[in-house]
């Protein structure tokens, strides 16, 4: 399912951008557009994030409005700096640039702690000693009111005292906690008194040791968005329960307005794949994948490393859209806008990744001749490029076969086949190693089927692509797959955990590669298209000059959903 109607037709506009229109019009904001990503520096950024961060800095971008890089780091236990410096690098790779508006949630540790200060002066929050368990089960169910707790009366002089102590290291982890005092017979759950402080003696990556209490999530983000000034804050359809919460911290303290206003959509949620950084780093962690930049990783880094380009990636999230309920999104569309923006940008050249060896026996030994060969039919200005051609090349073993079926266009022994951009060739005889297996083959080719040449247009079936030997050079290739062989692998209906459902194939090497010289000069950024085989690109990691390794981006057409098909039937 795709979400081809979340835009309503009359303006083009999705529902947060009608938002922030109205909200321009009617001067809400004093005609600011303030948005923010706050990612949690627990993870590298996925796909999902991409569809966040497209909408946040793009709303900034289209109402010339500022966007901030917000790390929403309040919870030391799983937060690092290698977090934040991937995530930087991930945003501007994918096109968006904060200049000055970087902020950290840590940066506010001492304004917070005056607002829990400032609630608590006012009656409005309270120092719990209720355990972790006791917390729980005082909180109520979503039908039934929850019971307040024992400590809830305690005076205004205890409270500070006790909220000072928790703040200078006197009490234990989880001795403590300093709570909203709201309504513990709210039918929103989130209401009911929630914390706002936990004790987590544990260092910080910014803070170091400075503080043992730390601010939750529904304390600190809505408190950070008003202090940077934020207009709309954007976040996903699970924040909507939290919604009255972030509005009751906000109204109840001193702050400058208008105040900022939470807005929610849905998330983006693909199939054939896992969208949790928890279990992202899981399948890290238990060496599942190679890294966080594994090519068949949903993350940014991962889809980076297998040559997706970021506008693929924004123009997928154009696609989706926003909107107000979540949906399961298929990959095979995500893999369409990825193809598209191939097809205009890649440069094409030939590659044979499981090669025979063809010795043209009308052709003299030395023989070398320069043919012409286009850059890109979809691009005029990417020009053209020398191929070289000689008496032996390697063709794809799949081109060739003994006997083969009836529709079978390639080459077969007797049979032609033209040659991209050069000969018609015939194969005249099979040469076989001592166990069976086929050493080359002996062809022909006819010298005036060359273009220009009188048999120029004599018309053969099939045309394959080959790769001259002596300037041959040697690469591995690495094919990837979807990583998981079920469209939602962490649903599973008799409980398996996700990994169970890794698919076995999803990484294949082939070593023994052969490029056409050309290739030798390939960057990372560089995209190709080997003709017939798919999107190439050079591992950006793992390829050198002396050993070139090109990683399959995705395949010329979309075999996965024939496979599914086929499978279904
Ligand atoms: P995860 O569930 O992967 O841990 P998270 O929401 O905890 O994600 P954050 O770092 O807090 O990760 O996310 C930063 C921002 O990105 C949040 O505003 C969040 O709403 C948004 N976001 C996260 N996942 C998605 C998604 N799948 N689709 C759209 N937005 C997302
Ligand atoms: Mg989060």
């Amino acid at each position: 399912m795709t979400e081809e109607n979340s835009q309503p037709a009359e303006t083009g506009k999705d529902f947060i951008r009608e938002i922030v229109a109205q909200d321009l019009a009617a001067d809400t904001h004093g005609g600011k557009v303030i948005t923010r990503f706050p990612p949690e520096p627990n993870g590298y950024l996925h796909i999902g994030h991409a569809k966040s961060i497209c909408l946040n800095f793009g709303l900034a971008e289209e109402n010339k409005g500022s966007c901030h890089l917000r790390f929403d780091d309040t919870n030391p236990t799983r937060e690092n700096d290698e977090y934040v410096k991937a995530i930087e690098a991930d945003v501007r790779w994918l096109g968006f640039e904060w200049s000055d508006h970087k902020f950290f949630a840590s940066n506010y540790f001492q304004r917070l702690f005056d607002y829990a200060i400032n609630l608590i002066e006012q009656g409005k929050a309270f120092v719990c000693d209720q355990t972790a368990d006791e917390f729980a089960a005082f909180r109520g169910t979503p039908t039934k009111a929850g019971t307040e707790s024992p400590f809830r009366n305690r005076s205004i002089e205890e409270n500070l005292s006790l909220f000072k102590k928790m703040r200078d290291g006197e009490f234990d982890d989880g001795a403590k906690t300093l709570r909203a005092k709201i309504d513990m017979a709210s039918t929103n759950i989130h209401l009911r008194d929630p914390a706002l402080y936990r004790i987590r003696k544990v260092t910080h990556h910014r803070t170091g040791d400075q503080w043992s209490i730390y601010p939750t999530y529904d304390f600190a983000h809505c408190l950070s968005d008003a202090i940077e000034g934020i207009t709309h804050s954007i976040c996903t359809l699970e924040f909507a329960v939290h919604r009255p919460l972030y509005d009751w911290v906000l109204e109840n303290l001193p702050l400058p307005q208008p105040l900022p206003k939470q807005y929610e959509f849905g998330r983006l949620n693909l199939d054939y794949t896992i969208m949790s950084k928890r279990k992202l780093l899981q399948l890290v962690n238990e060496k599942a994948v190679w890294g966080w930049d594994d090519p068949r990783m949903p993350t940014l880094s991962g889809m980076r490393r297998r040559g997706v380009t970021p506008e693929s990636i924004r123009s997928f999230c154009s696609t989706v859209g926003v909107t107000k309920h979540d949906a399961l999104t298929e990959m095979a569309l995500f893999d369409h806008c990825l193809r598209d923006d191939l097809n205009k940008r890649a440069l094409r050249a030939m590659a044979v990744i499981r090669p025979i060896r063809v010795v043209i026996t009308n052709l003299p030994e030395n023989y070398s001749e320069d043919l012409e060969a286009i850059n890109n039919p979809e691009d005029e200005q990417a020009g053209t490029r020398t191929v070289p051609f000689s008496r032996e090349i390697y063709i794809e073993e799949t081109d060739f076969m003994e006997e083969p079926p009836k529709k079978f266009f390639r080459l077969r022994p007797g049979g032609e086949v033209r040659l991209r951009y050069a000969y018609i060739m015939k194969c005249e005889q099979v040469v076989k190693n001592a166990d069976g297996t086929i050493d080359h083959l002996e062809c022909t080719i006819d010298p005036d089927s060359k273009r220009g040449g009188a048999t120029a247009s004599r018309k053969v079936k099939g045309t394959i692509h080959w790769v001259s030997k002596t300037q041959a050079i040697n690469a591995e290739i690495r094919l990837f797959d979807r990583l998981f062989s079920v469209p939602e692998p962490d649903k599973d209906k008799s409980g398996k955990d996700f990994t169970a459902f890794i698919n076995p194939d999803s990484f294949q090497s082939l070593p023994n590669c052969k490029l056409e010289p050309s290739l030798s000069k390939a960057s990372p950024e560089q995209r190709y298209q080997f003709e017939r085989t798919g999107y190439f690109c050079v591992d950006e990691k793992d390829s050198s000059p002396e050993t070139l390794v090109f990683n399959r981006t995705i395949a010329l057409r979309d075999s996965w959903s024939a496979k599914q098909a086929k499978q279904k039937k």
